[in-house]
């Protein structure tokens, strides 16, 4: 008998034969058995370009079915998957590819030109995958074999790579192995009560935990169908929800959502669950929602490091503000001065549990910075305990922005901002923006006799930053506040510029 693949034999080898709808698409539905072949081409096609167990493999490419079957072509032959978001420029490609060394990165047929130099220079072939499926990866695929046996990989070996951003702005890849994602995958079906009767509304983006690995991973387990759209809209959304019965999303898709008059309880009464995280939901936006739909929105806590850490309940209260308790198995403790803080006192959220990544790619110092030789990870989120259990994220120790449920590290955009010409340093910071949770916000100090002007220097770091990083307003001031010790004091600035997009 063939070895164990964690992941492949669980969500991807019951899909063979599979005659009913695995994605719902505008244009159709597309089978199991259908996505299986897909896969199991794809696979064949990565082989043949040298691909082999334990070879990254990177992918900056637009949502399609052909970019989920991606994933799964990775698990079938034990290579590491490596997402990244389709928003970075080819500088930060470079520094990603240099970093993972992929044998193969795919990218979209219409940047191949732009980015085959960076491809080049980490030593990956390029091929391409299109937003409508086609591209040289389709066709070294065509014809393949429509069968796969998986490579055997047990719970320790690794199944993704993500890549985090790094507050020194180096970004960190996240080692997550087959144990990690399966494991999380298992707990959620079983918090959140899938079944093969529910259709998710997918309308995230695959290249970050949420929508790959939360999302895609707990339909394809409990062998759910998913309704495929390639990026959100509000409009799309709400005309899928009366054939859907769930929808995963981050804060800002429920706001968008609740602006919409056609939000309306008959639109929603084929629904069961509502799932918000990535970022804060407003206590506000719980109950607006309930006042409109009849539903609480089910709020869970995790990141790239852990998967999912923490969860409302799904009988018993989903309470507005708080991330809910535990998963099952995942221990979860707040800490202040190496030792756990009593009941309603703030500190450090640190997990620990199969869901806990492997460490940083390739960088042991960072790695046992964050993750304690006995298994626990420090969050850097700030957190509290109620005498309930339940849990509440109250901010975060690092100065992260989380901008529409994305991360963005004020020290990146700082650096690039400082080497403007006439800038003689800057903060960044996140404030209150209603779109998008907290919007990108730059402090721009000017060198002595410079007059730069705020408009001008944005436009001059836009190129080098995806779109989400970029600030979205910016003041020139100056001098920044500091205390005593010579640190910035962001928190004075947050509250200043707190009500910019009101
Ligand atoms: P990422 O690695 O991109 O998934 O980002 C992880 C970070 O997002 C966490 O460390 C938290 O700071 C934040 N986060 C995720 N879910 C929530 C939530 N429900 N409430 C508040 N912050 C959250």
């Amino acid at each position: 008998m063939a070895m164990a693949n964690l992941i492949f034999d669980a969500l991807f080898a019951p899909l063979r034969g599979r005659e009913t709808p695995l994605l719902l698409l505008p244009e159709g539905g597309l089978s199991g058995d259908a996505f299986y072949r897909m896969a199991a081409r794809q696979a064949h096609a990565l082989a043949g370009l040298g691909v082999e167990r334990g070879d990254r493999v990177a992918a900056q490419v637009a949502k399609s079915p052909e970019a989920l079957a991606l994933y799964a072509a990775c698990m079938a032959l034990g290579a590491v998957f490596l997402p990244l978001n389709t928003g970075y420029t080819p500088a930060e490609l470079g520094y990603f590819l240099a970093d993972a060394r992929p044998r193969v990165f795919v990218c979209d047929g219409a940047r191949a030109v732009a980015l085959a130099g960076v491809a080049g220079q980490a030593g990956a072939t390029l091929v391409t995958l299109d937003g409508d499926g086609r591209g040289t990866l389709a066709d070294l695929a065509e014809g393949m074999a429509e069968t796969v046996t998986p490579a055997p990989c047990g719970a320790g070996d690794l199944a993704a790579l993500l890549y985090t951003s790094g507050t020194t702005g180096r970004s960190k890849g996240a080692m997550l192995s087959h144990g990690n994602l399966l494991s999380n995958a298992g707990v959620l079906v079983r918090e959140w009560r899938f079944t093969p009767a529910d259709v998710l509304v997918h309308a995230l983006p695959i290249f970050h935990t949420h929508g790959l690995f939360v999302a895609s991973n707990v339909a394809l387990l409990s062998g759910a169908a998913m309704i495929w759209q390639a990026g959100f809209d509000a409009g799309a959304v709400i005309a899928a929800l009366p054939r859907a019965t769930a929808l995963m999303g981050v804060p800002t898709f429920y706001t968008r959502l609740l602006d919409e008059p056609a939000l309306t309880r008959a639109a929603v009464a084929h629904m069961r669950l509502f799932v918000s995280g990535s970022a804060p939901l407003l206590a506000e936006t719980h109950v607006e929602w309930e006042a409109r739909t009849g539903h609480r929105i089910l709020e869970r806590y995790g990141m790239t490091e852990t998967n999912m850490n923490t969860s409302n309940p799904y009988d018993g209260a989903r309470r507005a503000g708080t991330v809910g308790f535990p998963l099952p198995g995942v221990e979860v403790r707040i800490m202040a001065e190496g030792r756990a803080v009593p009941v309603g006192e703030v500190g450090v959220i640190e997990v620990r549990g199969p869901n806990v990544f492997q460490g940083y790619w390739q960088m042991p110092e960072k790695t046992a910075e964050e993750l304690r030789p006995d298994g626990w990870f420090i969050t850097g989120d700030l957190g509290m305990r109620d005498a309930d259990g339940y849990i509440t994220i109250v901010g975060r120790a690092k100065d992260l922005v989380i901008t529409g449920g994305y991360n963005v590290y004020p020290k990146e955009v700082e650096l690039l901002l400082d080497a403007v010409p006439g800038v003689l340093e800057s903060a960044v910071i996140g404030v209150p923006h209603p779109d998008f949770g907290e919007a990108v916000f730059a402090v721009i100090v000017p060198q002595k006799g410079a007059v730069p002007e705020a408009g001008a220097v944005l436009a001059a770091v836009a190129g080098d930053l995806a779109r989400f990083k970029q600030p979205k307003a910016a003041v020139v001031v100056e001098a920044l506040p500091r205390n005593t010790m010579g640190k910035v004091q962001k928190n004075l600035l947050r509250e200043t510029y707190k009500g910019w997009f009101d």
